[in-house]
């Protein structure tokens, strides 16, 4: 999820708010501009879409195009995967916790339960793996969709085809990471390496060699790309993230590719900084560890902003 949406929701917020695009857009950058640089595009946008009073109650979402902070969301799914019903009891509160995987033909997202009334439906059977259910007013947070007694869950007669069945996204601990495997992180940053810039081929980007040609497409004028690794560690162990171009931009909050220079300036601040890392899990080559190829990459503070707005 938090892919490639971002035009999506500015229609959206544009149509709800009957402010034209180039409004919205100017808006978002604003309070961007205001939040210095903390929030990515997508996060202003839920700010700027809160503020205009637009919930995203009216449509039925897709799993890929929920962001973090959105509510009141409404989205049909299969139930994939159900987990055992757990309770807690923690600072004098306790209660049932019950989750299960819910899966589209676009993705998949773990649901939260809260409500005593649908873990009961689990409970006692009403609701089972297989089952497609719809479900309103959930709250995505930290990548899960939360349901509180004020959400809403039930049996849905929609049929629906080409489930992705394989998890989108785990949550797992560093020392637990597998090959392969599609992983949210939240860890620190204790090691820095590069940027290290390359050329690559401005139709393909493929790198170029010296003379700047293409395999495929001969004489090109090379695009700047670069390489970053951070070691980042979340205590139970550490693990490289190998960041290209738009995920620099992204941790840098750049338009363009840093250089050494404008980079050196922001190391110190990255150092020790907290994140949510999201990405794929692959062998590295030559040294056999393990790395996450960064496809998405965020402050922890974004999370703690749009928590603290929707206390509103
Ligand atoms: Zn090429």
């Amino acid at each position: 999820m938090i892919n490639g949406n971002y035009e999506q929701i500015i229609k959206m917020i544009s149509e709800n708010s009957q402010l034209p695009v180039e409004e919205v857009e100017r808006r978002i950058e604003a309070k961007r501009a205001k939040l210095s640089g903390l929030i990515s595009k997508e996060g202003a946008a839920q700010i700027v879409a809160s503020e205009l009073g637009i919930s995203f109650d009216k449509q039925k979402m897709k799993i890929s195009g929920l962001l973090g902070g959105m509510r009141r969301i409404n989205l049909v799914g299969k139930l994939i995967k159900l987990n055992r019903v757990v309770e807690y009891n923690k600072n004098g509160r306790s209660g049932k916790i019950g989750s299960f995987l819910l899966a589209d033909d676009s993705g998949n997202i773990r649901v939260v339960l809260w409500d005593v009334n649908h873990i009961g439906l689990i409970e006692r059977g009403e609701i089972k793996e297989g089952d497609v259910v719809e479900i309103a007013n959930g709250d995505i947070r930290n990548g899960e969709m939360h349901l509180s007694s004020f959400g809403d869950i039930k049996l849905s007669n929609t049929i629906l085809e080409n489930v992705q069945t394989k998890p989108t996204l785990q949550h797992k601990p560093i020392e637990k990471i597998q090959m392969n495997d599609n992983v949210s992180s939240r860890a620190f940053v204790v090691q820095i390496f590069g940027p290290t810039f390359y050329s690559v081929c401005s139709e393909c980007n493929k790198k170029v060699n010296e003379l700047g040609e293409c395999e495929a497409h001969g004489k090109v004028i090379p695009k700047k790309n670069a390489i970053l690794t951070l070691i980042i560690d979340d205590g139970t162990g550490s693990v490289r993230a190998v960041l290209f171009s738009e995920q620099i931009k992204k941790l840098t909050n750049t338009p363009e590719i840093p250089s050494s220079e404008e980079f050196m300036l922001q190391r110190d601040n990255l150092m020790g900084k907290e994140l949510i890392v999201e990405g794929g899990v692959r062998k590295n080559k030559l040294s056999e560890n393990l790395e996450i190829f960064v496809n998405d990459i965020r402050e922890v503070e974004l999370d703690k902003l749009l928590e603290e707005l929707e206390k509103h």
